[in-house]
C-alpha cells in the first residue's frame, strides 16, 4: 500500500486540505494506494510554479537540442524501468500484461520521438511584394494543461507531455483518479533530472474538483483533455470562459467494415483484436461491426469461434481479456447488455465471467438484430461488447460507418482497391485502417476526432503546432 503524493514546483505534497482518495486494483478490488484529493489550492501553486518558471531566464535559455536531451533521458528512465512500469500500468489499470509492456514501449517512443523534433519546429517567410520580407515564427504557448483519462495513463499523459515540452512550455498534468501510479513515477523521472522546478507539475483528484479548477484556470495557456464528450463539453466550456485553446480527445464508436473478399483471416483476427484491447476499455475500439450481408453468416460465425476461445483473467495473469475497471464501469456495461435481450440478439457472452480474485469481469459479447439508430448501435458501451449490422452494398455501408455522432477511427476490410479509395475518401473519420486495424496507431500518425471524438490532433509532427503560438512579422525596408 503506497501513499502517494502530488509533485508540485519540484517538490513533493499532500494537498491542502490533507483528504486522500483510495485507489483499487481492479484486479482484486484491493485498495492498493492512496493519493492526495488535491483541489483550487493546490492547482493555483502548480499553474503558478508552471508560470514562474516559464518566464524565468532559466528555462528561456534551455536551447531547443537540449529540451530535447531533456526528452530522451526521460525516454530512457523509462526503458531502464519497462519491467517494473508496464506491471504497475497492468496492475493499476486491470490491463493484460503484454498490453502494459505495449504503452509503456509507447510512452519511451513518445519522448524519443519529441526530443528528437524539438530542433526541428520551425517558421516560414511569405512572399508578398517587394520591399517587404514577411516571416512567421513559433513561439511556445506557456502553461500547458493536461487532463487525463483512466484506461491509458502513461501513454496519453507522454503523448502530449513530451510535445509540450519539446515546443519549450511548462506543464500541469491532472491525472485520473483511479489510475494516477504511472503518473506518479513520472513525476519522479522528472525529479530527478533536476530541471528548474516548476517545469512538470503533478496534481492528483478528482474531476470535479481538480480537474475543474485546472480546466477553469485564467492561468493556463493550453488545455489538452482526453476523456468522455460530456466531460469535454464541460472542460472546454470552461476554457473559453478564458478564451484558452483546447484540444480535445473523446469517445467513439468505431465501424469494422468487412467485404466478402478480404482476407478473412486476417480480418477476424483484426475485429477481434480491435474490440477486446483493454477489455473494450479503449477510445477507438473497434465496437461496431458491419459485414457484406452475404458473407455475413459464415464471418460472424468465425468471430464467434474466436470470442469462445478467448481468455479471461486478472491483469498479471496477461490472459486475453482482463477485469473492468470498477463497479460504476461494470453496471453500465451491465445496463447495456440487459438492453440488448430486449431490443436484439446476445449472440455469444452477455453475462459477468467467472474469475477467482475479487474483480469484476464481462464475458466478451456479440450482439446482434438491433437497430442502427439504436443506443446499442449508437452510444460508447467501453466494455468487451460488439454490435453487429449488415450492409448490402459499399453506399450502405457508408451510411452505417457515418451514422454516429462519433468519428473517430474506422477498418476497412476488402482487396478491392477502388473500395478502399472511395471509402477512405468519404468516412469522417480521423484514421483510417484498410486490412489492419491498430487503436490510436502508430506514435507518428496524426490521431483525433471528427464530429463529436473531439477536434485538434495528438501525436505526430503536426501535434507540436497545439503548443505553440504564430506570430507574423513583416519588415518594410
Ligand atoms: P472522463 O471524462 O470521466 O474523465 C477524464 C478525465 O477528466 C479524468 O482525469 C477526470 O478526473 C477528469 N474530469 C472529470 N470530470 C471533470 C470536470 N468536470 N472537469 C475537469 N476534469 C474532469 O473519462 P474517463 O472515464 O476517464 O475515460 C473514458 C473516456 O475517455 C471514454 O469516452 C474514451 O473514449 C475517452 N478516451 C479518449 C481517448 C482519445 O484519445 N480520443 C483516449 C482514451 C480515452
Amino acid at each position: 500500500m503506497e501513499e502517494l503524493k502530488m509533485y508540485i514546483d519540484g517538490k513533493w505534497v499532500d494537498c491542502s486540505n490533507a483528504k486522500k482518495i483510495h485507489v483499487f486494483d481492479p484486479s482484486t478490488g484491493k485498495m492498493m494506494a492512496t493519493i492526495p484529493r488535491g483541489v483550487k489550492e493546490d492547482v493555483d501553486a502548480a499553474v503558478n510554479a508552471a508560470r514562474k518558471v516559464f518566464e524565468s531566464e532559466r528555462w528561456r535559455k534551455i536551447k531547443p537540442f537540449e529540451r530535447g536531451r531533456i526528452l530522451y533521458s526521460v525516454a530512457e528512465k523509462l526503458q531502464n524501468n519497462r519491467d517494473r512500469l508496464a506491471r504497475l500500468e497492468s496492475k493499476d489499470v486491470g490491463k493484460p500484461l503484454t498490453q502494459g509492456y505495449a504503452d509503456i514501449d509507447a510512452a519511451i517512443r513518445y519522448f524519443e520521438f519529441y526530443g528528437g523534433a524539438a530542433d526541428k519546429v520551425m517558421g516560414d517567410t511569405i512572399p508578398v511584394e517587394d520591399g517587404l520580407i514577411d516571416y512567421v515564427t513559433r513561439e511556445p504557448i506557456g502553461v500547458t494543461a493536461h487532463i487525463i483519462p483512466w484506461n491509458y495513463p502513461i501513454q496519453i499523459l507522454s503523448r502530449s507531455v513530451a510535445a509540450a515540452i519539446a515546443t519549450g512550455n511548462t506543464v500541469v498534468v491532472k491525472s485520473a483518479e483511479d489510475t494516477p501510479m504511472t503518473a506518479c513515477k513520472m513525476a519522479e523521472y522528472f525529479d530527478q533530472l533536476h530541471l528548474p522546478p516548476g517545469v512538470f507539475n503533478h496534481v492528483t483528484g478528482y474531476g470535479t474538483e481538480a480537474g475543474a479548477s485546472l480546466s477553469s484556470h485564467p492561468g493556463i495557456n493550453h488545455l489538452t483533455f482526453t476523456g468522455s464528450v460530456a466531460t469535454g463539453i464541460t472542460v472546454s466550456k470552461a476554457a473559453n470562459e478564458n478564451v484558452v485553446p483546447t484540444t480535445l480527445e473523446l469517445g467513439g464508436k468505431s465501424p469494422n467494415i468487412v467485404f466478402g473478399d478480404c482476407d478473412l483471416e486476417k480480418a477476424v483476427d483484426g475485429v477481434v483484436k480491435a474490440i477486446i484491447q483493454n477489455a473494450g476499455q479503449t477510445c477507438s475500439a473497434g465496437s461496431r461491426l458491419l459485414v457484406e450481408e452475404s458473407f455475413k453468416e459464415e464471418f460472424l460465425k468465425h468471430v464467434v469461434n474466436r470470442f469462445k476461445q478467448l481468455s479471461i483473467g486478472s491483469a498479471l495473469e496477461d490472459k486475453d481479456i482482463g477485469p473492468i475497471l470498477n463497479r460504476r464501469q461494470y453496471d453500465r456495461i451491465i445496463n447495456y447488455l440487459e438492453l440488448a435481450k430486449k431490443e436484439g440478439e446476445i449472440v455469444v457472452g452477455g453475462k459477468s465471467a467467472n474469475v477467482e480474485g475479487g474483480g469484476l469481469y464481462l464475458e466478451p459479447t456479440i450482439i446482434d438484430g438491433v437497430s442502427p439508430n439504436s443506443r446499442l448501435a449508437q452510444e460508447e458501451i467501453f466494455g468487451p461488447v460488439l454490435t453487429v449490422f449488415s450492409f448490402k452494398d459499399t453506399e450502405e455501408a457508408l451510411q452505417l460507418a457515418n451514422g454516429t455522432d462519433y468519428g473517430l477511427v474506422a477498418g476497412i476490410w476488402t482487396e478491392t482497391i477502388s473500395r478502399v479509395h472511395y471509402l477512405a475518401s468519404k468516412i469522417e473519420a480521423g484514421q483510417i485502417f484498410v486490412n489492419n486495424y491498430g487503436a490510436g496507431g502508430g506514435i507518428q500518425m496524426p490521431f483525433g476526432g471528427y464530429k463529436k471524438s473531439g477536434f485538434g490532433r495528438e501525436k505526430g509532427f503536426i501535434a507540436l503546432y497545439n503548443y505553440t503560438k504564430v506570430k507574423n512579422v513583416a519588415i518594410k525596408y
